[in-house]
């Protein structure tokens, strides 16, 4: 699974994945069940894991239920509903070497660019450790990777401890300190409750209630674990029945006229959790549920309410010394500031980096809007896949059940791709225009769409480049099969000619 040297420098390989997180190890394990062998992952951290190694925030963890996200093929006797952090990173790191493909990883190796040669029909990427040549890229760089810092006047003279929730930092001790925290996305809701009980005083900044739905977390006993690891049909049926919670969810995102009962469930958990009533005015959103992405949390609500916490309904503008100044006014001091400002979603970060044909970045391609054909192939970027693309999540979707499927969908193209005789296979521009209308058209509808149009769903204003405004089992079903006709096919130069040809259209 090593590729051949080529010379001192230069690593020549079938198949190169970009990453290696939960969608590059998974891409690797594909690869290989598919009888692909001459593949690397190239990760630029010095161990795989991705958002799971990098936030370590206290309380990180899953949001849907553990059972959901794992490997189909490599299921797992979690220990709690809702598996930590640390137990989902030993989970991959055990699946990449059980399944043999950890030694498939090039650690300490960034790309820093990859550029398709059209006369070789393949593409170079430089790292940081040298350049590898492959016939195929898989980009695996995950759209939760690159930490949002938000811009604060003042925020770099602050004399206190700055860090983002994404990159913790477990040297500055929270014990009897005076914390703010800015922002309420999904981080802050997991480590409010688990800092609260040490710092002196949180006040925690919300430029932007949200939705907070219970969460029935618990740890799962060791009898009923082994009980489910003896019986998987027992197994399967509590598996399906967390999927098919998930999608009954999904339904109202779609049909905001049926979003009523879970507006209702949520206002109720929220009335039951906090009894003060201006606290709970402040903690009501004014966008629909589901306009933004979905929070669960048994635990959120409680630690709000607890008198070293105070929550400020507004946005943080300026910190002067140590005073954190909200836009209404409101001025506190602090020891440490938390920055939870979430991710630059979807900006993959290599964008600048991926030259296709012609040599335009993909930066560019996408100035407009990010856009992928089934979130997975980029016109003019030939025998180049996205993972977790544009436009394949949903409010309720576990990312692995999206990404099997890509990769099903992928592996059955590679596949084509070497029976074919041909040298690359891309896009074609009409049937990746075709797809956006169609998912465009009915995005219109949904409650991510109608619900206001801002947050992380938004490339930019009015443009939603996150969401399936269809089911899960649509995506899925979409993508096992794969449609040859939606490609051009590249016949090889006579000289690179090894095979014979039977694609569907060729262009020379
Ligand atoms: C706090 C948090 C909680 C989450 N909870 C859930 C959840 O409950 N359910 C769910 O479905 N999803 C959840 N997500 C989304 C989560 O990111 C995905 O489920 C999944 O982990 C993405 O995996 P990935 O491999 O695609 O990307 P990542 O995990 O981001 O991995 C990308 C890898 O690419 C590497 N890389 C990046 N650039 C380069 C480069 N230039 N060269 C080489 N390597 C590079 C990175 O180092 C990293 O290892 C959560 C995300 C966060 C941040």
């Amino acid at each position: 699974m090593t590729g051949e040297r080529s010379d001192s420098d230069r690593q020549d390989v079938e198949v190169v994945v970009i990453g290696a997180g939960l969608s590059g190890v998974a891409a690797l394990v594909a690869l290989r069940r598919a009888g692909f062998e001459d593949i690397v992952a190239l990760e630029k951290s010095g161990r795989l894991g991705g958002t799971w190694r990098d936030n370590t925030y206290p309380g990180c963890g899953c949001d849907v239920p553990s059972m959901l996200y794992e490997y189909s093929f490599a299921p797992h006797a979690w220990s709690r509903c809702f598996a930590g952090r640390s137990e989902i990173l030993d989970y991959l790191e055990s699946t990449a070497a059980t399944h043999g493909v950890d030694r498939a990883i090039r650690y300490d190796t960034e790309v820093l660019s990859s550029r398709w040669d059209p006369d070789a029909h393949r593409w170079e990427l430089r790292t940081t450790s040298g350049t590898y040549t492959a016939r195929a890229v898989i980009v695996a760089t995950g759209p939760w990777h690159r930490p949002r810092h938000p811009d604060i006047p003042g925020l770099d003279t602050f004399p206190g401890t700055v860090f983002h929730s994404a990159r913790w930092d477990h040297e500055a001790d929270l014990t009897g300190r005076r914390v703010a925290v800015v922002g309420t996305g999904a981080s802050t809701v997991q480590f409010l409750p688990e800092i609260q009980p040490k710092a002196a005083h949180v006040d925690v900044f919300q430029s932007t209630p949200q939705w907070v739905l219970p969460k029935p977390d618990y740890p799962l006993p060791p009898g009923l674990r082994r009980f489910l690891g003896h019986h998987p049909a027992a197994r399967r049926a509590l598996r399906g029945l967390h999927h098919w919670t998930q999608e009954a969810i999904g339904v109202p995102l779609r049909h905001p006229r049926l979003l009523g009962p879970l507006e209702a469930l949520a206002r109720l958990h929220l009335r039951t959790s906090v009894p003060d009533r201006a606290l709970r005015r402040a903690l009501t959103p004014t966008h629909r549920l589901g306009g933004r992405r979905l929070i669960t949390s048994g635990t959120y609500y409680p630690a709000l309410t607890r008198p070293n916490v105070r929550l400020h309904p507004t946005r943080v503008t300026a910190v002067e010394g140590s005073d954190v100044i909200g836009a209404d006014g409101t001025r506190t001091r602090a020891d440490i500031i938390v920055l939870a400002t979430g991710y630059h979603i979807g900006e993959i970060p290599l964008a600048d980096r991926l030259h296709g044909v012609g040599g335009t970045t993909l930066a560019r391609t996408w100035a407009d809007s990010r856009r992928a054909y089934l979130g997975t192939s980029v016109s003019g970027y030939p025998n180049l896949f996205l993972l977790i693309g544009p436009n394949l999540l949903t409010g309720t979707t576990a990312v692995p059940t999206v990404l099997e499927a890509q990769l099903r969908y992928v592996t059955t193209a590679l596949t084509h791709l070497r029976t074919s005789g041909c040298a690359a296979l891309d896009v074609r521009p009409e049937a990746e225009e075709a797809h956006q209308q169609a998912l465009h058209e009915a995005l219109r509808t949904t409650v991510y769409n109608t619900a206001g149009g801002t947050g992380y769903y938004f490339g930019r204003p009015g443009v939603n480049t996150f969401c399936w405004p269809w089911s899960t089992a649509r995506l899925v079903k979409r993508l096992h099969a794969f449609t040859p006709d939606a490609y051009t096919w590249t016949l090889p130069l006579p000289a690179q000619a090894g095979r014979a040809t039977h694609a569907s259209s060729v262009r020379s």
